[in-house]
């Protein structure tokens, strides 16, 4: 049995404030004299009967805990610690989705607020050695122009190593807004070079998959475990090259399936598709990246070398360079070819490719 944690990985699909440890979340409330609600420290917030789950508790308690995020000092140390799990956790590269918006009025701005995460998730990089690049994500429950701002600051920053802007997304409740509407903002960030990555097929089915691939022409498909229900959008999605980042604790944690078992990663993977394991919002679903791939072993039976593919895929699909895809890919071989998965540490970031950070 190998150590999954040794399997070098990329992490897809992972949120800022969804990123926090329940203890940072204690420590920032206290700091700023908040009160959370107490489900929300109880270290399983989504532990509710199946028909109690949905959107909208996780909403409540997602905003409650973005709300203790109000400084410069409470981000930096976000993309640090989740930098550092990542890296315990075998994640060798990291591209980590954050919607600055909120977190601008207590850092001057919109564009301090990027700046300060990317700065963050360059010293986070030389700290832990999991490159950390970023997603700029657009809510869909704001206005399509704020989309545009928000893709035209994205490119500024564009790029593909730690601290650079790698992609662009669209978050929040895949019910509201109008997918068509948000088609310019992903034009400016794809002409940009950047990876379109909105969320889609999570808690709507084919037919807005079909929306989202159609108007925003997805490289990546935050999710899109719900095409699995529809057998010719899956081979499209296929053929396509569209990756899907399936969270599984996010679906079961907002009652899309009843339980681990009914996640249809097998189908998925077995209709060829791209995947990459992602934890979503471990503050709120209650595991992180690791317990993704125990899943995949525990619960759908994957086999060591199945799972060794799904790392691959993860790391296929990342924006990494082609050098760290290179290095995390001859990681995932060896740990393969090791008994125990005790040789698949991939060698450490160089420093020459990963100057100081600024
Ligand atoms: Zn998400």
């Amino acid at each position: 049995m190998r150590d999954l944690a040794k399997l070098p990985k990329a992490h897809l699909h992972l949120h800022f404030t969804g990123s926090m440890r329940t203890s940072t979340l204690q420590d920032m409330a206290t700091g700023h004299g908040l009160r959370l609600p107490s489900v929300l420290l109880d270290g399983d917030p989504l532990r509710v009967p199946a028909d109690e789950r949905g959107w909208f508790r996780f909403q409540r308690l997602y905003d409650a805990a973005r709300a203790c995020v109000r400084s410069e000092a409470d981000m930096r140390r976000l993309v640090d610690e989740a930098a550092a799990d990542d890296a315990a956790e075998g994640s060798g590269r990291l591209e980590i989705q954050v919607d600055p918006t909120s977190y601008a009025p207590f850092v001057g701005g919109i564009t301090p607020a990027v700046e300060i995460v990317l700065d963050a998730a360059r010293v986070a990089s030389a700290a832990h050695g999991t490159e950390v690049a970023v997603v700029v994500a657009a809510s869909r429950m704001r206005h399509p122009l704020d989309a545009r701002t928000l893709a035209r600051l994205s490119a500024r920053y564009a790029g593909q190593g730690p601290g650079e802007v790698v992609g662009f997304g669209l978050s929040n409740d895949e019910r509201r807004g109008d997918t068509e509407e948000f088609a310019a903002a992903f034009r400016i960030a794809r002409r940009a070079g950047l990876a379109s990555v909105p969320h889609g097929g999570e808690l709507l089915g084919p037919d807005h998959v079909r929306q989202v691939v159609s108007a925003l022409a997805p490289e990546r498909l935050g999710h899109g475990v719900r095409a699995g229900e529809d057998p010719a959008l899956l081979d499209e999605l296929v053929a396509a090259g569209v990756a899907l980042e399936v969270c599984p604790s996010s679906n079961v944690g907002l009652g899309v399936y009843p339980d681990l078992e009914a996640v249809p990663l097998r189908r998925l993977v077995d209709a060829g598709a791209r995947v990459a394991l992602g934890a979503d919002d471990p503050l709120l679903f209650g595991s992180r990246l690791g317990a993704q791939y125990e899943a995949a072993r525990t619960v759908h039976g994957f086999t060591d070398a199945e799972l060794a593919a799904l790392a691959r895929s993860s790391i296929e699909a990342s924006r990494a360079s082609s050098g760290t895809r290179a290095r995390l890919l001859a990681g995932v071989d060896a740990w393969l070819a090791s008994p125990d998965g005790g040789a698949g540490d991939a060698p450490p970031l160089s420093s020459a490719s990963h100057p100081p950070a600024r």
